[in-house]
């Protein structure tokens, strides 16, 4: 970092104490930029980069709700509408008892800059709330996504800021959340939230989009080298909607994925994970991924423990933030692995980034890999405001040619700025050009 860079990074510590992760997402995208700064002085006379550090705003509420034996619950929400200079805030929302400010800025911040790689015209923001749906039944997600919507209607739009899922919140929320803020509003805004059900609004492949862009953004680091994901050993981490459809997009490229895992252990078939059973088990039935080594012979499921330290050519870490640390990289690069594709937010820590490059393994960042979700968003509000619908094997290419163009800008950056192969600097500086190029020219708002 240079001393410029490092006082920008010592005011976010100060201003906003007590959030570990957003300070991580902060110093991950300032130690790429210093050599941008240099090149462009008129971003550091106009503090640009700490005007982009800043959420443009942030909404915090209160959520009551009643369960189903009538007893109350107050959970908090949040909003934090970090960047609209590339368009509508755009991110997606969180359930889950982790879930506090530091980490929606977190997300939120990294959302600018994966937005803005996309080259679709969104801005960045996230939310949640620390409600935890686990065990919750439908009348109860129900009634607090009801609430929780009660409160956030009166700052989305669709030319405001358009939530879509995260963890927790799937397409049961997203139709819940839906259904109130048509019932609150009465308007008919299909633009207003992404992730919807096909039936009302939403797009084909929007449900496969993060985790068949995860697999596609590998393919593409492994073609730099004249390789492919075919015959290659996968592991994959998490069993939510990222996990899935990197799964199935990995088989239908080739490879074998041998692992998938939950907050509870993990589950290793070497035959290779039976799609179908794996989607009964969490889709269907809302269970636990041990459900899955119940049911498939070949599997074989451990608890607690590290999915990591199971050999690997290809590993698309796809649950939560840090949940790849440094003795996970060192298992890693001990076993051979080639490269390690962010599917989920921010899943490797610092320490074990640097662990994998300098065990030459190739690394792609979240704000790139996993680009493939709210680009497909991008198209579902296409669609929405043209009141179209497009097929899947249209929209399918369309995902396709966007992650391949995300993965040229970050791998032709990370070459102009002398570092080649570094997909961590490509990504940032591109991200960051484009975003610090809209908010210079909209003067000092
Ligand atoms: P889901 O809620 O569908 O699934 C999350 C999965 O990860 C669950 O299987 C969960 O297990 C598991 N998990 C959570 N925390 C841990 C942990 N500490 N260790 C092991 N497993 C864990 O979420 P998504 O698949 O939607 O999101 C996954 C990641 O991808 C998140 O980082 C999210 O921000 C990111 N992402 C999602 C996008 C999307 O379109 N959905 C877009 C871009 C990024 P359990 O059930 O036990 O909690």
């Amino acid at each position: 970092m240079t001393s410029a860079v490092e006082r920008i990074y010592d005011d976010v510590i100060r201003r906003n104490p007590s959030e570990p992760e957003f300070h991580q997402a902060v110093r991950e995208v300032l130690d790429s930029l210093g050599a941008v700064l240099a090149r462009h002085s008129e971003y550091a006379d106009r503090k640009t980069v700490e005007r982009i550090c800043e959420p443009e705003r942030q909404i915090i509420f209160r959520v009551p709700w009643q369960d189903d034996r009538g007893e109350v619950h107050i959970n908090r929400g949040f909003r934090v509408e970090f960047n609209s200079a590339l368009g509508p805030y755009k991110g997606g929302l969180r359930f889950h008892p982790s879930v506090n400010l530091g980490i929606v800025k977190f997300l939120g911040f990294e959302q600018v800059f994966k937005n803005a790689l996309t080259g679709m015209p969104i801005g960045g923001g996230k939310g949640g709330s620390d409600f935890d749906p686990k065990g919750r039944s439908e009348a109860e997600v129900m009634r607090f996504c009801q609430s929780f919507m009660t409160e956030l209607y009166r700052h989305l739009g669709e030319y405001t800021d358009v939530p879509a899922g995260d963890i927790g919140v799937g397409g049961r929320e997203i139709g819940f959340l839906f259904g109130q803020y048509k019932r609150i509003t009465n308007r008919y805004e299909a633009g207003v939230l992404t992730g919807k059900g096909l039936s009302y609004g939403g797009a084909l492949v929007r449900t496969e989009a993060t985790g068949y862009g995860a697999a596609f953004f590998a393919a593409e680091m492994l073609a730099v080298h004249g390789e492919s994901l075919d015959g290659r050993t996968v592991s994959v981490s998490g069993a939510g909607n990222v996990a899935i459809y990197a799964v199935e997009k990995v088989q239908q490229l080739g490879g074998t994925v041998v692992t998938a895992s939950d907050s509870g252990g993990y589950i290793v078939d070497e035959k290779g994970i039976n799609l179908e059973v794996l989607k009964q088990v969490k889709e269907v039935e809302r269970g636990r991924i041990s459900d899955y080594a119940d049911r498939v012979p070949s599997a074989r499921y451990v608890a607690g423990g590290s999915v990591w330290d199971v050999p690997c050519d290809v590993a698309i870490p796809c649950a939560s933030q840090n949940e790849l640390p440094e003795s996970a990289a060192v298992a890693l690069v001990r076993n051979g692995c080639r490269i390690v594709v962010e599917g989920a937010n921010m899943p490797t820590t610092p320490e074990a980034v640097t662990v994998l490059r300098e065990g030459g393994v190739g690394f792609g960042p979240g704000k790139a890999a996993n680009a493939g979700g709210v680009a497909t968003s991008a198209l579902e509000m296409q669609q929405n405001a043209s009141r179209d619908r497009w097929s899947f094997e249209h929209t399918e290419a369309r995902l396709h040619e966007i992650m391949r163009g995300i993965h040229a800008r970050c791998h032709e950056t990370a070459e102009e700025y002398g570092d080649p192969g570094n997909l961590v600097l490509g990504a940032n500086v591109a991200g960051f050009l484009t975003v610090a190029e809209a908010v210079h020219a909209q003067g000092l708002v």
